[in-house]
């Protein structure tokens, strides 16, 4: 017997439409590329987003064809999000940050039609348009008057002329919640990149789930500050969830330094922010040295890589702001866990909670996971046991964009390449990338767990841990490390810092201070290339 309920397709439409409806007066506050504020509200990105949905149904694209942005966070972007998908065509996010070669290669990979960016990628577009045959429009994000002359990128508009001229009605088409909306490439450290293809329902499901108390805790009371891009990884989904629940937007644009975030966040009354560690690292930084406070945050998410502990103390010890610590990944839309306590820790002595708070917390619920052995076998719940971690759920690909790299299930899991404990509450911690693992003496050495501890140090700005070959242990941990600018501290100082923080075996066998740490696209440490900066290092002794 089936249930007799209306069923009504879940739909990215859905969400501009309830936005404008229940909270058209709630701000978007953009700072723009030229540097000054943009301010308007729902109701108007509802208005231009059919706007852009007419603009591309001018344009002759079809359902499901792509659009591509190469975009900041910021207003004219939160209207592609609405109009390229909630009109049946398929938003592609390009990272601009990576090379021109990869960008020309997944934009032909996604055969995207209509190319949208800012006008800081002017020169991007031009190292690849001859390389794009495909793309049939571009259109630069500004003004009619400020669009680039003698670029040499062909077929060229505005965005304003391009939506300007538009109808601000639109039907927003029906159809069935299993197309796809968006488009996001992984960052791909090994080979091409690989596109998960989000789908509507995915999209509304999992902008449901963020939204929830014990996950992001959204609400229309937030004034919400997403630093994460909105070119990774559709900025963790807070465009779709601030919809949802109608809470203020505030958009950083080109302007991620400590600096210019903190202003935003003081003048714009910012309840709630997100982003990588780097970027709170920089906010921290800024403020630590001018005594800044913070007046209005409350709460920050910080994920995509993890949390050090200095960092959580800061802020929740110093300035009285809650971390969220989330993980999660591009192929699951992103989120995962989250980390809230529960009501027994509340009353738990500070250092406990620490140890709960570095965990990347608790499965959302949509989300399963398990963690297994190298034969497969599933390991305990017991904060002890590590193995791969294995997910599953609604908003988790069951296949990447054509088919690339063959099936990445294995009976119906996700295997997400990270190596995990969960405790018996169900809190998971990440100890390693499986590909960055330290397998010494047959033992796994947490190279997180050495990062931390070294970053902790007041000297440290960065620390990045690797296995080096050893002759008895097979391998050993080393440290490389950035010390902060003007701060000195030796290997020897550094090395004994460690002691009785973690177990001596674990304790790395050398540091080796370096000028920079190698950054991948996605603000993620590029072990890869910092093994090959060290590849004739030696370890001591060996
Ligand atoms: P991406 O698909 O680029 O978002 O990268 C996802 C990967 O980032 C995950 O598989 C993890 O390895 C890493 N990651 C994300 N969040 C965290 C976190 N809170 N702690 C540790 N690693 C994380």
């Amino acid at each position: 017997m089936l249930g007799l309920m209306q069923s009504q397709p879940l739909l990215i439409s859905s969400l501009i439409d309830f936005a404008e409806r229940h909270h058209g007066e709630a701000e978007i506050v953009s700072r723009r590329v030229e540097g000054d504020i943009h301010r308007y509200t729902w109701k108007d990105v509802a208005r231009r987003s059919r706007q852009v949905a007419n603009a591309l149904d001018g344009t002759g694209l079809l359902f499901s064809d792509r659009v591509a942005t190469l975009a900041w966070n910021g207003y004219r972007h939160l209207e592609l999000y609405f109009g390229v998908s909630g009109s049946g065509r398929v938003l592609h996010t390009i990272n601009p940050r990576l090379h021109p070669d990869q960008i020309a290669w997944i934009a032909n990979h996604a055969e995207d039609q209509v190319l949208c960016f800012d006008t800081t990628f002017l020169p991007l577009v031009q190292a690849v348009h001859a390389r794009c045959p495909g793309i049939k429009l571009y259109v630069a994000m500004c003004e009619a008057d400020k669009l680039p002359q003698d670029s040499g990128v062909p077929n060229l508009v505005s965005y304003e002329a391009w939506i300007g001229a538009q109808p601000t009605g639109y039907e927003w088409p029906v159809f069935d919640e299993n197309s796809a909306s968006s488009i996001c490439y992984t960052s791909g450290t090994t080979g091409n990149p690989k596109a998960a293809l989000y789908s509507h329902r995915s999209t509304t499901l999992h902008a449901y789930a963020a939204a929830l108390p014990d996950v992001m805790c959204l609400s229309a009371r937030d004034a919400i500050l997403p630093v994460v891009p909105m070119f990774h990884v559709n900025a963790w989904g807070i465009p779709y969830s601030a919809a949802m629940v109608g809470s203020k937007l505030v958009f950083p644009g080109p302007a991620m330094d400590g600096k210019s975030i903190y202003e935003l966040l003081e003048s714009e009354k910012v309840t709630y922010a997100a982003g990588v560690p780097t970027v709170w690292q920089m906010l921290l930084g800024h403020m630590k040295p001018n005594n800044l406070r913070f007046s209005t945050l409350k709460r920050t998410v910080i994920g995509g890589s993890a949390c050090p502990p200095a960092m959580i103390t800061a802020f929740n010890d110093e300035y009285g702001v809650e971390v969220l610590h989330a993980w999660g990944m591009t192929e699951m839309s992103p989120l995962g866990t989250l980390c809230t306590l529960k009501n027994k820790h509340l009353d738990l002595p500070a250092a406990e909670k620490m140890k709960i708070r570095l965990k990347q917390g608790r499965a959302i619920y949509g989300v399963d996971m398990k963690i297994v052995a190298e034969d497969g076998g599933e390991l305990p719940w017991d904060g002890t046991a590590s193995g791969d971690l294995y997910v599953k759920g609604p908003w988790v690909v069951r296949e990447y964009f054509k088919g690339e790299g063959g099936d990445p299930l294995v009976n119906g899991w996700f295997p997400t390449g990270d190596v995990a404990t969960i405790n018996a509450e169900g809190y998971m911690q990440i100890t390693d990338r499986s590909k960055d693992v330290i397998k010494s003496g047959g033992e796994w050495i947490s190279s997180i767990d050495v990062e931390n501890i070294a970053v902790a140090h007041p000297a440290v700005a960065m620390a990045a841990c690797v296995g080096m070959k050893h002759p008895k242990w097979d391998e050993r941990p080393i440290v490389a490390v950035v010390r902060k600018p003007g701060s000195e501290v030796s290997r020897e100082e550094l090395l004994k810092f460690y002691e009785g923080k973690t177990a001596k075996w674990q304790i790395p066998d050398d540091v080796v201070f370096v000028d920079a740490i190698p950054i991948g696209a996605t603000g993620k440490m590029l072990k890869t290339r910092l093994r090959e900066m060290l590849k004739d290092y030696k370890l001591p002794g060996t």
